[in-house]
Parts: structure tokens; sequence; C-alpha cells
């Protein structure tokens, strides 16, 4: 495992989370340590999503071939607000790994100790390498576009929380 450097997966992650809050980037830096300290390299496979992208996602495995991936259309995701990311699990090789084993749930439960929500834990349809931050935010809330002072305003709450 000598390619896998810490500096390394997190500058891979850096390069995937343009446009995502930066608070939210700061959270998966911590993920990837602490995860890294436990033998798990995770690295990010996505951040920022379009709305645009999110329609073309939803649109898998019910309009376009492939299989159904999410449920969220677009403007329904945490995803569209910069607001979350995915992730993968690289093998002592360096290889991408989606075997689910224990190390997913450990990586759950890494995120969640630092303050995110895992998709791994929802129930209709898990979503093992998601991860957001909401800020307490709905996603209605987001839609109607109004929420940038409240984010901040909640935000700055949050921060002297943590
Ligand atoms: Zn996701």
């Amino acid at each position: 495992m000598s390619d896998l450097s810490l500096d390394k997966l997190l500058k891979k992650a850096e390069n995937k989370l343009q446009n995502v809050h930066e608070m939210v980037q700061e959270k998966s830096y911590e993920l990837i340590r602490q995860a890294y300290k436990e033998s798990i390299f995770v690295v990010i496979t996505e951040g920022f999503r379009s709305i645009e992208q999110q329609h073309k996602l939803y649109s898998q495995g019910r309009t376009t071939p492939g299989s159904i991936v999410t449920n969220a259309k677009g403007g329904y995701s945490y995803h569209n607000y910069g607001l979350a990311f995915d992730i993968a699990l690289l093998d002592n090789n360096g290889e991408v790994d989606w075997t689910i084993d224990r190390r997913w749930n450990k990586a759950g439960e890494i995120g969640k100790r630092i303050g995110l929500e895992w998709g791994g834990d929802w129930k209709s349809l898990k979503d093992y390498p998601h991860f957001q931050y909401t800020f307490g935010l709905s996603l209605s809330e987001l839609r109607s576009g109004k929420s940038s002072e409240k984010q901040t305003e909640k935000a700055s709450r949050v921060l002297i929380k943590y």
C-alpha cells in the first residue's frame, strides 16, 4: 500500500469537491483522515451534482438503460446544493472495491460521529456511499432558493456547537 498515502487520498478528494460547501468539504477530509487510521481508504467519487445531472441519473433504470440508483429527481438531492458527497473504498492495491463489508459500516459510523448523515441508514434505498450535511434545511427550503441566508445563520450556530 505504498501508494496509498493519506496526503494522496486528501489530494484526490480535493479535485472532486469543487462547489461543495466548505464545511461539508472539511467533514469529508475528516472522514478520510479518521478512516485512514482504521486502514480504510476512502476516495470521493462525487460531490456537487447539477439539477440537470440529477434528472439524468433519475431517468436511469426508468426511461433509460441501467438500474435505478436514486429516488431523487433534479432538485431533490442534497448533491444539487453542494451538501452531499459519495465515497468509494480502495483495497490495499489502490483499486476501487465495492464489496459491502464491515469497512462500510465503519466508514458510516465515523461519518455519523463527525455529524454527517449516512445513506447506509436509509430505509427505502440504502445508499452506502452517500453522506450529507443539511444544516437542518429541508430540500423544499433549498428548492425555494431562500436558503442561503438561513444556511449561513444555521451554519454559524452549528459551528459554535462543534
Ligand atoms: Zn450521494
